[in-house]
Formats: structure tokens, sequence, C-alpha cells
């Protein structure tokens, strides 16, 4: 699964940088047009996160909808679907957003002061 891979990767970078230390939340823009399933991610997320500093840790997602760019006319309108075609007709169009895939921020546990 492209999500499990994603998740692994993403919970592998993330231990390298904060270690040991419990993470409270991680932060991920993922794009409406950059084909990776929400579900299937917050799934694989936990799979990944098992046993690691990063169980439990709530995955945020943002989902930006995807927009594009006519070359015919030079309009920008937004997609509510997978399908980069132009309400003129057109599917000569650049995408200008929704294929993020993006890490925002990551949110360590506060430190519980000992005794
Ligand atoms: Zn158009």
């Amino acid at each position: 699964m492209h999500e499990l891979s994603i998740a692994s990767s993403l919970v592998d970078t993330i231990r390298d940088r904060t270690g040991e230390r419990t993470v409270a939340s991680v932060h991920l823009r993922i794009g409406q047009l950059s084909g990776v399933l929400a579900d299937a991610l917050r799934f694989s997320f936990e799979i990944a996160a098992a046993n690691t500093a990063l169980e439990g840790a709530e995955l945020i997602l943002e989902q930006p909808a995807g927009r594009i760019r006519c070359r015919t006319y030079g309009l920008d309108s937004g997609l509510v679907d997978q399908f980069l075609l132009c309400a003129c007709g057109s599917a000569d169009v650049q995408v200008t957003a929704g294929r993020e895939l993006d890490l925002v921020a990551v949110q360590l546990a506060a430190v519980e002061a000992a005794g």
C-alpha cells in the first residue's frame, strides 16, 4: 500500500530528528490531487507508529483542494474531483494547488517535571 510506505518513512524521519521524545501530534498537508487517501494514511500511520515514541500521536490532516489554470483562456478554477478538466472543456491545464505532500509541524509532548 502506497500510504503505508509514506507513513513508515514519515515515522522514520520524525524519529531521526526527535529521538525517543514522545510526539503529541503530527500535522500534514496532503492535497486532494496528491493521490494519498486520508483514511488509508491514518490507518497506516497507526501501524507505523506502534511501539515507537509516535504511538498515539494525533495525526492532523489538512487537505487543500485542487486548483488548475487553464492554458486556453488563462482562467483559474477550483476542482471538485481528480479530473484535470477546465469548465471550457480544455484539458490543457496546469495544476496550481492540490499536489502537496508536506509535513507542516510536529508537536512534542510536554515533559512533566519529575517529583
Ligand atoms: Zn478553460
